[in-house]
């Protein structure tokens, strides 16, 4: 399991664009409810970066994750893979993807796809995909 913790300052200048995306995102998320504002990047296979924010909903379990967000942006232009996912909490706590992100990120994602995630304080740690869904669903199996 590849885990690495470090500060924002000793990421590659490449992983503070993606945190710079973002956190732009996460200053949009529409979080009235919660008040749990998450922002999210994805590096995609066309080397462009997309982002996305959470948007809650009146009605609650329609509300959509960050990372949702990012994805759709994603799937929009037209790429077709995530090399890199960034996720930024709004507090010193990591922020991992919920389970139905993981899958969503599965889609377009493989095994060494790398999962950043970020504190509010800039600190990072960084995992391969697999160790956050090692036994993803599949149609093949
Ligand atoms: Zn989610």
């Amino acid at each position: 399991m590849a885990k690495i913790t470090q500060n924002i300052a000793a990421a590659s200048e490449h992983t503070q664009g993606l945190l710079s995306l973002a956190k732009s995102a996460q200053l949009n998320a529409h979080a009235p409810y919660s008040g749990f504002r998450v922002g999210a990047s994805v590096l995609a296979n066309d080397k462009q970066s997309y982002g996305g924010c959470n948007v809650e909903n009146a009605a609650y379990p329609l509300g959509q994750c960050a990372e949702a967000g990012a994805i759709s942006a994603m799937v929009l232009a037209g790429a077709t893979q995530i090399k890199e996912v960034l996720i930024v909490s709004p507090n010193t706590d990591f922020c991992p993807p919920c389970g139905g992100c993981r899958q969503k990120i599965s889609e377009f994602a493989d095994r060494n796809t790398l999962v950043h995630l970020a504190t509010s304080e800039g600190k990072i740690k960084t995992l391969n995909f697999a160790d956050l869904l090692p036994f993803a669903f599949d149609l093949d199996g």
